[in-house]
């Protein structure tokens, strides 16, 4: 009875504040097909999507018009990895000592607005553990910023790329265990999903080889065991969860395919094997090669880094664009993810540009960060397109990104759900 009341109340208030929007696009890419359609129009009404049409129509009574006809249109950006918990900073590794989650949360909720303002408007946070009090924020209406689909705590190995004490002293080190991410057996492995389930999380993100900024000297290697990726990927589908998994070696990379994750993110090391492993068992590539690119040139900066870190930055971070220059030749599924907090929140445009660079059609990257992200994420029938009945999250570039793809900078207009952020 009570929730039928909640259900009534909440239909009066769509009905009382749902506004209808006649957008003028002067491009459109509509995420589904592979030209750009000149003057369209796309109807809003509320949260969803009600129409498209060619030319540009004139607005019913009540209705609102959006004059884009000098901009390109199309669906809000998805970016499959970040980390709003954070940003890239020479003090990183002495902040987890002086600050506490407050100051991070507060401090977040900017990197967050910079995102949506970008034109994001779904993320994936693969790994912070006050992402899923940000994704209730923003859903609550509290502070502005993306959809956020959230890892909460990402799971690692003892001493692996997401053990929250590597590097610090015997006495601040403990001895993290599945609940707080860092599991050594398939047993810890099923608690530390049950746990992420338990504390909020949407999906689960695993640590599967070494990493290049945890203060630890092994960036590569495989640090799970097959098994355990295999207990954390069964337990996962349990809760209806997708699992990521953070790889750069070769072997890593393989033992995750093999145990049935959705998704690898970075795999700067990949083989030919591993490629033909992905397409085999339809595993998502989630390159990253801005955040490789940012912190090889962060590393140059006296002392930005631990020395340990500094030498993985160095060796790993230049090698993503080449293997994802192959992977994608390969016929590698790719999701468009950036790794944004390891570089500026806001600049995950910096990835298009890449993409593009190493041989991607401007198109289909756009392609990447909107139905293939929507796919990934298992949302493309709400999300990914601008189509009839779909989630109105749509963007607008200066410029025609499909000419030159550096116009994905330039965000002029931005829409979450029916609701406009930047006009
Ligand atoms: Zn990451």
């Amino acid at each position: 009875m009570r929730k039928i009341f909640f259900i009534f109340l909440s239909l009066i208030s769509i009905s009382a504040f749902s506004q209808t929007y006649f957008i003028h696009c002067g491009r459109l890419i509509d995420g589904i097909s592979n030209q750009v359609q000149p003057e369209m129009t796309v109807i809003v009404v509320g949260n969803k999507i009600t129409d498209i049409r060619k030319g540009y129509s004139a607005a019913e009574a009540g209705a609102q018009v959006i004059d884009l006809k000098n901009k390109t249109v199309m669906p809000g950006l998805m970016d499959a990895h970040v980390h709003l918990s954070g940003e890239t900073s020479k003090n990183r590794y002495t902040e987890y000592f002086t600050l506490n989650d407050e100051d991070f949360a507060f401090r977040s909720v900017n990197y967050a607005e910079r995102t949506l303002m970008a034109g994001f408007t779904t993320v994936r946070d693969l790994g912070g553990t006050i992402a899923v009090s940000m994704r209730n924020a923003i859903n609550n209406g509290f502070i502005r910023g993306p959809r956020i689909i959230s890892a909460g705590k990402s799971i690692a190995t003892t001493g692996g790329h997401a053990d929250p004490t590597n590097g610090v002293n015997r006495k601040l080190m403990g001895d993290p265990d599945a609940k707080d991410g860092v599991i050594n057996s398939p047993d810890e492995a099923v608690k530390a999903v049950r746990q992420r389930y338990k504390e909020g999380s949407d999906l689960i993100k695993i640590t599967a080889t070494g990493g290049v900024l945890s203060n630890a000297k092994d960036g590569a290697g495989a640090h799970f065991t097959e098994e355990e990726i295999r207990a954390v990927v069964n337990t996962a589908k349990d809760y209806g969860f997708k699992v990521a998994a953070h790889a750069h070696g070769a072997e890593g990379i393989k033992r995750a395919v093999r145990a049935g994750v959705n998704s690898i993110e970075h795999g700067t090391f990949m083989d030919e094997e591993g490629m033909r492993l992905m397409k085999q068992h339809n595993t998502w590539y989630v390159p990253t090669i801005t955040a490789g690119k940012s912190v090889a040139d962060s590393a140059k900066i006296d002392g930005y880094y631990p020395p340990f870190v500094t030498v993985k930055a160095l060796e790993t971070g230049p090698k993503i664009q080449a293997t994802f220059a192959k992977a994608y030749k390969a016929g590698v599924k790719i999701a468009f993810g950036t790794d944004a907090g390891v570089f500026a929140h806001g600049k995950n445009y910096k990835e298009f540009e890449y993409m593009v660079e190493a041989g991607m059609p401007p198109m289909e990257a756009i392609k990447s960060a909107t139905m293939a992200t929507a796919e990934l994420f298992g949302m493309a029938d709400k999300l990914g397109s601008i189509q009839k009945d779909k989630i109105a999250d749509i963007i607008a570039v200066d410029g025609n990104p499909v000419a030159d793809i550096k116009a994905m900078k330039d965000v002029v207009f931005v829409m979450k759900e029916g609701v406009i952020y930047k006009r």
